[in-house]
């Protein structure tokens, strides 16, 4: 038998209150998806040990309890991140518009080595709700944000739906790639 090296990978859920980050957590971890979750008090983590390029990957899910209204998270919460997934909601265009701050927020609190380097992914989540769609699909608006908004650089964008459970594996596949190629 081989005993291979198991890696954990520390992802960070960022974006406005309501996006859908704990849906999309819960969607990836659990297959499930509530209308309305409890936010809890501190910072919390879900596992899912998953393979990626013959490679067993544990990803560490960090999800914000409701405080990123409100306050900042604390060093805890970013201390160590491998990656970080910024998230906005199709139906609601200040959620877009938000993820250079979240972005520059992560930056500064995390103090990651190589900022230009680090991996960040972008989800925009409910596309399901075709009929309320605020932010069309690849448009030149989301692709000039993700250039000027990003320092010319271009992360991955997912579009997911944490309700029907549309594209949100695939999203954390290529982050926790992304963090691989990292190490
Ligand atoms: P968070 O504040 O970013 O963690 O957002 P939540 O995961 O708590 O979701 C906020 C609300 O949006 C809840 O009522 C969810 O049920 C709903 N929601 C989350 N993801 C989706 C989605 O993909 N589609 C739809 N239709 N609703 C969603
Ligand atoms: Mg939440």
């Amino acid at each position: 038998m081989t005993l291979r090296k198991k890696t954990l990978l520390k992802v960070i859920i960022l974006g406005d209150s309501g996006v859908g980050k704990t849906s999309l957590m819960q969607q990836f971890v659990n297959n499930k998806f509530l209308h309305q979750y409890k936010a809890t008090i501190g910072a919390d983590f879900l596992t899912k040990e998953i393979t990626v390029d013959n490679k067993v990957v544990t990803l560490q899910i960090w999800d914000t309890a409701g405080q990123e209204r409100f306050q900042s998270l604390g060093v805890a919460f970013y201390r160590g991140a491998d990656c970080c997934v910024l998230c906005y909601d199709v139906t609601n265009e200040k959620s877009l518009n938000n993820l250079t701050s979240w972005k520059d927020e992560f930056l500064v609190q995390s103090n990651v080595a190589n900022p230009q380097d680090f991996p960040f992914i972008i989800i925009g989540n409910k596309i399901d709700i075709e009929e309320s769609r605020k932010i069309p699909s690849l448009s030149k608006k989301l692709n000039n944000i993700t250039n000027q908004g990003f320092g010319g650089l271009n992360y991955p964008v997912f579009e997911t739906s944490a309700k029907d459970s549309i594209n949100v594996e695939a999203a954390f596949e290529v982050i926790a790639k992304m963090a691989l190629q990292q190490e």
